[in-house]
Order: structure tokens, then C-alpha cells, then sequence
């Protein structure tokens, strides 16, 4: 059987889905028998005009991990999805705009000042600003266009699978990659090495009749390690999270953080979430309701924090 062709590109993410792919550890000489790799910047020397190159559908799958924040990003995912048979988002960012979404709260000009002038650690008195060309003796150099609006993949290009998690779970990619070479993947548009089933659904903590009196904070608390994390009041995502990364948050002693994504037929994962939580408050009244609804900080942040560029919020309007 011929070899398949892959490829694993990353685009606006922190690299830790890249170091997922290594997390195969010896099984990636199985991936290594059954595909070449044919273009994967972090670990081999390909360049773009190498994929410009190719044919178009030229490679077989193609791995797209994070999401679309400038030119560049853009440029690779209109490349890749015309050199690529399958593509796949991989990843939380790519899959849903991820922690990088969380800049659709800010504009560009925030970011900026923020990175490039007001905070403790630069000296920018010149007020230098990235440029997208600047003259050198040698010649022009050329920066990406950094743009306002995060967008997870789909919002750019047409996808065909999704596989979610921030990383995704090594044994959930290899599982996915045997699908792939034995030619059994899901209808297009599926989600891939996840369940259909929620965190909670297969969580192994003890459960009984929620009834939350307060939140309260790993900064200033400490869980119980079998006791579902929610009734002791930990924020914890679970009702609203696929499950398929074997638990990794909840067997820290942390509660689920959101980033397998939403389950199916859930519109959007944040509401899902927040919704659910809402209803085993033990508030009586408003005032009390409110109290409680304050100790959570950044409630944003926290019910999407790797959806806000797939959800109904999408981005702050500025
Ligand atoms: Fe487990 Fe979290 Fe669900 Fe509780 S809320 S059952 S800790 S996944």
C-alpha cells in the first residue's frame, strides 16, 4: 500500500499540539511507516513555496493547529486546503479559536498598546510600532498583517474533521491516525478522537444532588480528590465539555477547563455551561445570587475561554 502524504501546520497557537504530535512517542515510528511527512515547519526543513509547489490535493491529511489571527495564518489555510485532500482542525484554537480568541475581547490597537507600550517591562519611548514593511539597507523586510477578529479555522476555509483539545490527547490523535489509514474516518464535518458524551457523563467522581453554597478558588482552597469538583464548589466545565481527554484536569485536582469543546447539539459551550451552573445555585433571592455570581472573576474568560471566537459573542464590538 503506498505511503500516505501528511502534513501538520501551526498557526496562531502556543505550539502544544505540535509537542502532542511528539507525545506518541514510539509510536511515532508507526506513523513514520505508515506516512511521510511532507510538510511540518517545527520539525522538518520545508518551506512554504515547497507547498506552493505541489499539486493541488497533493497531501493526504493535512493537521491545522491554531487559529487565524493575521495574513499569514490565512495565507497557509487557503495553501494547505488547496494542497490537502483531508483537513483537519486540530486542536483547540483551530477548532473553536481557543485561548488566542480570547484576544476578540480586545481590539488590535489594545493588544498593541499592551505588548508594545504600556506595561512594566518595555521601554518604548519612540512609541515603535510593528510595521508590516520597513526599508533596510538589504532591502525590504515584511511582517503578517495582525488582524482585529480571531477566527477558528472553519470560519476562513472549508473543513473536513475536527479533533479537539488543548492538546489533544496523544492516545485520541493515534487513534484518529489509524482511522485514517485504514480508511475508516466519520462523515465529513465530524468531531474525531472525542466522544459524544460529556465530561461528566464519564467522570468517575462522586455525584449526588448539587446544591452549590459559594465558589471558591484553587488560589485559596483545596479539593477533595474524589468528590465531583462542582458540588464543593469549583467551577468546573464538565456538564458542557465532551469527554475523550481522559479526564486530565479533574485527576490534577482542577476542574475541566472547556477544551474538548461543546457536546453535540449544544449551540454554544459557554451558555451550556453557565446555564447548567446557574441551576444548582443555592441562592433564594437576587442579592445573594449576585454575591456569589461576583466571586467568580472574568466570568467571559472563564465559561468560553476556548470558544469565544465560535460562539454567538464571537468578538467585543470594538
Ligand atoms: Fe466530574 Fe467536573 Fe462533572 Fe463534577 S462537574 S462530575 S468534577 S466533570
Amino acid at each position: 500500500m503506498p505511503k500516505l502524504k501528511i502534513a501538520s501546520y501551526w498557526a496562531s497557537a502556543c505550539g502544544g499540539c505540535d509537542v502532542a504530535l511528539l507525545d506518541l512517542h514510539e509510536r511515532i515510528v508507526d506513523v513514520a511507516n505508515a506516512a511521510d511527512i511532507v510538510f511540518w515547519p517545527i520539525a522538518t526543513d520545508f518551506k512554504y513555496a515547497d507547498v506552493e509547489r505541489m499539486p493541488d490535493q497533493n497531501i493526504d491529511v493535512t493537521f491545522f493547529n491554531g487559529a487565524v489571527r493575521n495574513s499569514e495564518n490565512e495565507h497557509l489555510a487557503h495553501l494547505l486546503r488547496k494542497k490537502s485532500k483531508v483537513l483537519v482542525a486540530f486542536g483547540s484554537c483551530a477548532h473553536m479559536g481557543g485561548v488566542v480568541g480570547l484576544g476578540n475581547l480586545f481590539s488590535r490597537k489594545e493588544i498593541f498598546d499592551a505588548a508594545y507600550t504600556n506595561n512594566l517591562s518595555t521601554e518604548n519611548a519612540g512609541l515603535t510600532m510593528p510595521n508590516l514593511e520597513t526599508k533596510v539597507p538589504e532591502g525590504k523586510l515584511t511582517l503578517p498583517e495582525f488582524y482585529n477578529t480571531v477566527k477558528k479555522l472553519d470560519q476562513v476555509v472549508d473543513v473536513d474533521y475536527y479533533l479537539p483539545g488543548c492538546p489533544p490527547n496523544p492516545n485520541r490523535i493515534f487513534e484518529v491516525f489509524g482511522a485514517i489509514v485504514a480508511g475508516k474516518l466519520p462523515p465529513k464535518g465530524s468531531v474525531v478522537g472525542a466522544s459524544e458524551q460529556t465530561q461528566c457523563e464519564k467522570c468517575e467522581r462522586k455525584k449526588s444532588e448539587k446544591k452549590i453554597p459559594g465558589f471558591k478558588r484553587l488560589a485559596t482552597a483545596q479539593p477533595d480528590a474524589e468528590t465531583c469538583l462542582l458540588e464543593q464548589g469549583f467551577l468546573c466545565m464538565g456538564v458542557a465539555t465532551r469527554a475523550g481527554c481522559e479526564h486530565r484536569c479533574q485527576k490534577s485536582n482542577t476542574g475541566c477547563r472547556g477544551c474538548y469543546g461543546p457536546p453535540p447539539g449544544v449551540y454554544d459551550q459557554g451558555l451550556k455551561a453557565l446555564s447548567a451552573i446557574a441551576s444548582v445555585v443555592d441562592a433564594d433571592d437576587e442579592a445573594t445570587a449576585k454575591a456569589m455570581v461576583d466571586a467568580i472573576p472574568d466570568p467571559a474568560r472563564y465559561f468560553n475561554r476556548f470558544s469565544i471566537a465560535a460562539s454567538p459573542l464571537h468578538r467585543r464590538s470594538v
